[in-house]
């Protein structure tokens, strides 16, 4: 079961670590870093984008996840950032994974992560993927659909499937309601589908859209799963897992919003999964965790200023890294990121409406689809976006021929060894 993977935690030896990580001291931060790196950069002519990874930001949330919700094993989802480094610490401090595919399936088993601490929580599958589950042990997967129910039972008829339900109602950046998630009035049929194929449904999962700004969706989400596990048990299946998904917010300054979350959730299964009924409840978290490990750093190459109609001055830059490269999520965000500027400006600047441009030769390739309100700046000054960790590196492309950007990793000696001590 989940937890008895949980007594797993991986040992970090310094052959694991894909790069040698960068030492935090005491009074060194993940920005001061990134601010020494640009000074760095600089003198030696470089401008390449980049950004930082503080692998002790990653430890802290871990931290805060566990404090907040203590009923809950965090199954991170790896799509969110699948940096080897963030999967070793996570995998060193005992959480479980949530995996999307059979490459992201080989990534963490590859780590040396026990299967029984995956969860293949992508309830529409690919036959070939549902293979190689059945292959690895990895047991742990959803569906919403009974034409999955019979992928799952003729290629891994021993799996144990977690029904994912539909969440609607509540309000997010991206909503993932119209694609995934069956509605509570086809889950009796779907439940009495899988028993007469012979499957073991063992619980329900939903997602209430990933940064999700209801934190009353839980609630309604965590009470249908209750009617599910009400079926499941009058259809004949042991209900013991409860999956909570993702949606948490990850940015800093969130904080409130999520130990709101955090009240709403620990209600709500105090309602209506108790403790001492023997369910265990476990959530797949990404942005939560990563979005604040990263730090971007990236140049200005290009600049051109306009004059509108009426005098008014309006400026383009275009930076080294964009819609193609870590970027691309920035166009779904509802507000755009004002990026922090490295320079010496007067205390009050005055502010231009600027495009955002990245380096590529398509006219799409632009930050955000609004301007930003930004000083006058010049071909090689640089701009840093905190908050980088979540959906950037992963959705990367090398279109152009732009590289993907260099991540670097930094952590305190301290964590470091706690890792290194895990047996
Ligand atoms: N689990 C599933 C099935 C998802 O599709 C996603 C994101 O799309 C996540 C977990 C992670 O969500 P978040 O980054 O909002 O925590």
């Amino acid at each position: 079961t989940p937890s008895e993977g949980r007594r797993e935690p991986l040992g970090v030896t310094e052959s694991l670590w894909p790069s040698e990580p960068i030492t935090l001291g005491p009074e060194t931060s993940a920005r001061q870093l990134v601010l020494k790196k640009i000074q760095d950069l600089s003198i030696s002519g470089h401008q390449d984008p980049f950004m930082v990874a503080d692998l002790d930001v990653l430890a802290s949330r871990h931290q805060t996840f566990l404090q907040a919700l203590p009923r809950v094993w965090p199954f991170y989802a790896v799509k969110c950032n699948n940096r080897p480094s963030l999967l070793l610490v996570l995998a060193a401090l005992g959480t479980g994974f949530d995996c999307a595919s059979q490459g992201e399936l080989e990534q963490v088993l590859g780590l040396g992560v026990a299967p029984s601490r995956i969860i293949f929580a992508n309830p529409c599958k690919a036959v070939s993927h549902i293979q190689y589950a059945a292959r690895c042990g990895v047991q742990l997967l959803t569906f919403d659909s009974e034409e999955e129910l019979t992928k799952l039972a003729r290629h891994h008829p021993g799996a144990r499937l977690i029904l994912r339900i539909q969440t609607l109602g509540g309000r997010s950046t991206f909503p993932l309601h119209t694609k995934f998630g069956a509605r509570l009035l086809a889950c009796g049929r779907l439940l009495q589908v899988a028993r007469e194929l012979g499957l073991a449904v063992v619980g329900a999962s939903f997602h209430v859209g990933s940064d999700c700004h209801t934190p009353q969706s839980y609630r309604q989400a965590i009470a249908d799963c209750h009617r599910v596990f009400e079926m499941g048990c009058k259809a004949g299946h042991q209900m013991s897992l409860l999956d909570l998904g993702g949606g948490f917010p990850g940015i800093e300054g969130s904080e409130a919003k999520f130990e709101e979350m955090a009240r709403v959730v620990n209600a709500a299964l105090a309602q209506y999964f108790p403790e001492g009924t023997g369910v265990e409840v476990i959530a797949e978290p990404g942005r939560f965790y990563a979005e604040s490990v990263c730090t971007a750093a990236v140049n200005i190459i290009a600049k051109k200023a306009s004059l509108e109609p009426g005098g008014h001055r309006k400026l383009a830059y275009y930076l080294n890294e964009g819609h193609y490269g870590a970027f691309r999520i920035f166009l779904r965000d509802p507000v755009p990121r004002i990026p922090i500027v490295v320079k010496e400006l007067p205390s009050d600047p005055h502010l231009f409406p600027c495009t955002l441009y990245g380096p590529t030769c398509d006219a799409f390739d632009r930050l955000f689809s609004t301007e930003v309100q930004l000083p006058e700046l010049d071909v090689g000054d640089w701009l840093v976006f905190p908050d980088m960790g979540a959906y950037r590196s992963t959705m990367s492309s090398t279109f152009n021929g732009f590289p993907i950007t260099t991540v670097y990793d930094a952590m305190s000696p301290q964590l470091r060894s706690l890792l290194e001590t895990v047996p």
